[in-house]
């Protein structure tokens, strides 16, 4: 990670370590404060930077710098390394058949993250296919079709259906051609009972190889229990944070991805099909810092 990347503030007090190879007490507590600062700004759980802190501290004071490095290096190295423990790399999806499972409250960016994926696992080579289950949010069924046309992808989506298993499985079936199935659902304001029973029905119809929790970068706080509810119901291996084009920082992906012993698999950056990234530890946490 380079200084340049970091936020001024933070980059100010480790500035003040310049010259020093040996880091103070002192020294130590004023660059944590700073680094909880930016983390609890970026809305990383509370308890998640009260743990992070404490090993930043304890290992800063603990472990001799190798020689010759000077102690901000030591520390910022220290920093990157305890929030790439805690984020890791990005989730592993081979490039091969697989059928992916979306997860998500209402207006989290589900519906728009399938055709970007399925855009994307396109440019790999591979022949995606998006299935549109959500029959409860007026709307899903043309956005999801607009954008498949737009990617030029398959499409399964049923405008007059009610049953979105029904539609899982027909959709499967419509679309047997496909090497990535990615399926799409409903969401809801909040986790409703009746939310959970649905995706828990479409899993079980549907038996993804991967499910992914689609969170909204400014999520905050709420992340933990999201995380917590679908992982019990459906299962979560990813996490894809969207709308980082924005100002919020996407610190309850930690959170997630902590919660669910999972990692971040894709960025989303604008509303078109080709706004996402595969996730990428070193762009994330100077964001987090920043
Ligand atoms: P769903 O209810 O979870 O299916 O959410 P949608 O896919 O409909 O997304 C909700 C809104 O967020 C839509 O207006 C999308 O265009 C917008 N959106 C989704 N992802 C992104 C993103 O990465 N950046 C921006 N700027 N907008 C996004």
């Amino acid at each position: 990670m380079v200084l340049d990347d970091l936020g001024s503030s933070l980059r100010g007090t480790l500035d003040k370590l310049r010259g020093k190879s040996r880091i103070s007490e002192e020294d130590v507590e004023e660059v944590v404060k700073e680094i909880q600062r930016s983390l609890l700004s970026a809305d990383v759980d509370v308890s998640l930077v009260m743990e992070l802190s404490d090993n930043i501290k304890t290992r800063s004071l603990e472990e001799e710098p190798p020689a010759g490095t000077p102690a901000r290096d030591f520390i910022l190295h220290i920093v990157y390394e305890e929030l790439v423990d805690l984020i890791g790399e990005s989730t592993e999806l081979p490039l091969e058949e697989q059928t992916i499972l979306l997860a998500g409250l209402q207006g989290s960016g589900k519906t728009t993250t399938s055709a970007k994926m399925a855009w994307w696992f396109s440019t790999k080579g591979l022949r995606p296919a998006v299935i549109q289950t959500d029959t409860f949010r007026p709307g899903a069924y043309d956005q999801a079709k607009e954008m498949c046309r737009r990617a030029e992808v398959d499409f399964y989506g049923d405008p007059d259906g009610d049953d979105p298993v029904q539609i899982a499985r027909d959709g499967l079936e419509a679309t047997i051609d496909a090497d990535v199935h990615i399926v799409d659902t409903a969401g809801r304001h909040a986790l409703e009972d009746d939310l959970i029973e649905e995706i828990e029905d479409i899993e079980s119809v549907v038996d993804p190889d991967v499910g992914l929790l689609v969170l909204d970068a400014a999520i905050g706080q709420g992340a933990k229990e999201q995380a917590q509810q679908f992982d019990e119901s459906v299962g979560i291996d990813g996490v894809a944070i969207t709308k980082l084009d924005g100002t919020a920082k996407g610190g309850g992906a930690l959170t997630a991805v902590d919660q669910t012993d999972s990692s971040i698999a894709f960025l989303g950056t604008g509303e078109e099909v080709q706004d996402i990234e595969r996730f990428e530890p070193n762009g994330f946490i100077s964001r987090l810092l920043g």
